[in-house]
């Protein structure tokens, strides 16, 4: 397993498409176990592969407190969409900004598993959030995308900041470590 890098908002690689998996071979189990090793290194509860610049439709999730249920979605697909729900967000590609952001509040979702089968899901909650999040990332969306123009400059700005001074953007932030997707 290798930890990978995970790009930062504004690289305009994050714009990219990424393409469906025709099939669930070996190597996308690597990759996924990789994204895997990365997302929970990071800490985050969500990586979709854009992030680590492969353009495949593949995403990792784990949403419980002690990193101990990993979901795995390839090819997903949103079926359904019921309610509205705005929650705070955070992005690994867009470290130490949170900011409210509006989603379905249920979805249904199918997906290929790591053995390549189907399934669908009925979710909710910030498993729900979480998907369309990444979801969102393989279509090269952001969730800075839903804010102002004004408010994106502002973040951007922020970032290069940061990484003009070479702080860690994440430092200080503990209390929104599991929400980072
Ligand atoms: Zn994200």
């Amino acid at each position: 397993m290798a930890i990978l890098n995970i790009l930062h908002f504004p690289d305009s690689r994050l714009r990219t498409r990424a393409q469906e998996v025709d099939s669930v071979d070996d190597q996308v189990r690597t990759l996924v176990a990789d994204m895997f090793q990365t997302m929970y290194q990071a800490p985050g509860i969500g990586l979709a592969a854009t992030q680590v610049n492969v353009h495949r439709r593949v995403v990792v999730i784990d949403v419980s407190e002690h990193q101990d249920a990993p979901q795995v979605f390839i090819n997903p697909e949103i079926l359904s969409r019921e309610g509205v729900e705005e929650t705070d967000e955070g992005c690994l590609s867009v470290p130490g900004i949170y900011e409210r952001v509006q989603r379905a509040e249920r979805i249904r979702v199918r997906a290929l598993d790591l053995e390549g089968n189907s399934f669908e899901l009925d979710v909710d909650g910030l498993l729900a959030v979480c998907i369309q999040h990444e979801i969102d990332h393989l279509d090269g969306k952001l969730f800075v995308d839903y804010l102002s123009p004004l408010k994106r400059q502002r973040i951007r700005k922020k970032l290069e900041k940061q990484r003009r001074h070479g702080e860690d953007p994440a430092a200080g932030e503990p209390s929104h470590a599991e929400r980072v997707i």
